[in-house]
């Protein structure tokens, strides 16, 4: 595994979102000046450590690339091996979502008058550099699958929490839901603090 020619990117990205959390926006301008900072994170491919690029053949990974030291948010690259998928889930707390590699389909879900849940619109597909955004107040619910059945896709999440130790729930979709709380899989983070090496350049 090479180590990434442009870890910055991450790290520049990680005081960008806390520096903007700290101004205490509204949740629509953070979702809007957040996923600004995403798009531009996303544009370029060349940052992830291949660590975090690993897909499994029985199930999505989720990868945390880095935790608030406060908690108040979080960034986790997902790992879609083919034709993987999630569930019906929401979040409870707000999101973004940065295609970074591959492609990927988000169906948004909402509660009909009866409880079940209904498809809600068609279901987005982000590219390389698309961004989606996720709210509680709007649009929680929903379900993701890699868009391509032969291939690995990556997106990278950022929500606004510890988001492995939220607990919070997936769906059948006759509406039950059932609690989980999803943690990491991963058991290591990146070293994007070792400047050494770019000090010297
Ligand atoms: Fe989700």
């Amino acid at each position: 595994m090479t180590p990434p020619r442009h870890p910055e990117r991450l790290r520049a990205f990680i005081a960008a979102l806390a520096e903007l959390i700290d101004s205490h926006p509204p949740e629509a301008d953070l979702l809007h000046r957040g996923g600004k900072l995403l798009g531009q994170l996303v544009r370029y491919d060349d940052w992830l450590p291949d660590e975090f690029a690993i897909a499994d053949p029985t199930r999505y990974q989720q990868f945390l690339l880095h935790a608030d030291s406060r908690q108040r948010f979080s960034i986790v690259s997902f790992v879609w091996g083919p034709g993987q998928s999630t569930p019906i889930h929401d979040h409870r707390v707000w999101g973004l979502i940065g295609m970074l590699r591959g492609a990927e389909y988000s169906q948004g879900y909402a509660r009909s008058a009866d409880g079940h849940l209904q498809r809600e619109g068609a279901a987005i597909r982000l590219e390389p550099g698309d961004v989606e955004t996720l709210s509680p107040r709007s649009n929680d619910i929903h379900q993701v699958n890699n868009a391509f059945d032969d291939k690995v896709s990556i997106s990278i999440h950022v929500y606004g929490a510890n988001i492995g130790a939220v607990k919070r729930a997936v769906y059948q979709p006759d509406g039950s839901e059932k609690l989980f709380i999803s943690g990491y899989s991963n058991a290591y983070l990146p070293n994007i603090w070792d400047l050494s090496k770019e000090n010297q350049a």
